[in-house]
């Protein structure tokens, strides 16, 4: 992975600790060579991403809450003043209001609905629309999805909804970019145990579920996600734009359980 990225700044936006999938993009990005801003939402998360922003050498980039887009404004100006152009922006950022990720879809509210469809879905396109403006051409964009957007998911309910719009945005986003060389794609990740992940009902059912069921028997690290994520924001991928790649231990292949897997 050394020196992919030499010569490449940009922005991760997400990392709230250091078992965010976020940080793991943010390590491989830093090993292949990127010089990276880091966002942060508030000042309880500061504190833990400014020790992960020395260890990286990594630019504290400002304080993004994507509910005020004054905050995302305030990002790029700083990236702009400190590089002037950049070439990656990673966005890791969701949210749902944990008392709806459990139970039925149907009864989903309708101000959750909308939250959950900002937070989620809009805020990749205001970032993007943000980062087209001091790009790079040739640069790249990366979201964060998961397979509940494909297939129904026990307890993923409006966060499935919100992920499969995001995926459609990837691709959108991908048309209007492509005359400059600028690539969107997205990585649908394995369930991964994180902050945001806590918040979905049976979490740790869904993880032995596909560690017993997936194609590699095991579930996927924040590093494996990072390693991927490289790949889709350096030069290596300069001929995919509009994917979304799965890094799930295959699991989006099987058709059943495995005959093998144990009852949990
Ligand atoms: P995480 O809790 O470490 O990261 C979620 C981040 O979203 C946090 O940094 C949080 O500050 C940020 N965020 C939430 N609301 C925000 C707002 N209003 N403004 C700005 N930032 C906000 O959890 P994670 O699992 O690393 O999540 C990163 C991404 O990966 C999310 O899009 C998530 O849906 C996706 N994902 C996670 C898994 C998994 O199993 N963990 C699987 C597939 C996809």
């Amino acid at each position: 992975a050394s020196g992919l990225m030499n010569g490449k700044r940009g922005v991760i936006m997400g990392v709230a600790n250091n078992r965010s999938i976020a940080w793991g993009i943010a390590k491989a990005l830093s090993e292949g060579g990127a010089e990276i801003g880091l966002t942060w939402q508030g000042d309880a998360l500061k504190k833990r991403v400014e020790p992960l922003a020395q260890e990286l050498g990594a630019f504290m980039a400002g304080h993004c809450d994507v509910t005020d887009l004054s905050t995302v404004d305030a990002v790029f100006s700083a990236l702009e003043e400190k590089w002037g152009k950049i070439d990656f922006v990673v966005h890791a950022i969701a949210f749902s209001d944990k008392d709806e990720l459990t139970g039925r879809y149907l009864d989903t509210s309708r101000d959750n609905f909308a939250r959950t469809m900002d937070i989620s879905v809009y805020s990749f396109t205001a970032v993007a629309a943000r980062a087209e403006r001091i790009m790079n051409d040739g640069g790249s964009m990366l979201t964060l999805t998961y397979y509940g957007a494909e297939k129904v998911m026990p307890h993923y309910n409006v966060m499935g909804v919100a992920k499969a719009a995001l995926e459609a945005s990837v691709r959108y986003l991908a048309v209007d970019l492509g005359n400059r060389g600028i690539r969107v794609n997205a990585i649908s990740a394995g369930p991964i145990k994180t902050l945001a992940a806590s918040g979905i009902g049976d979490f740790r059912y869904i993880l032995k579920w596909n560690e017993y069921n997936a194609p590699l028997k095991r579930t996927v690290s924040i590093e494996e996600v990072g390693n991927s994520a490289l790949y889709l924001l350096s030069d290596l991928s300069s001929g995919v734009t509009g994917e979304v790649h799965h890094v799930d231990s295959g699991y989006h292949t099987i058709g059943m359980k495995a005959v093998d897997a144990p009852d949990i």
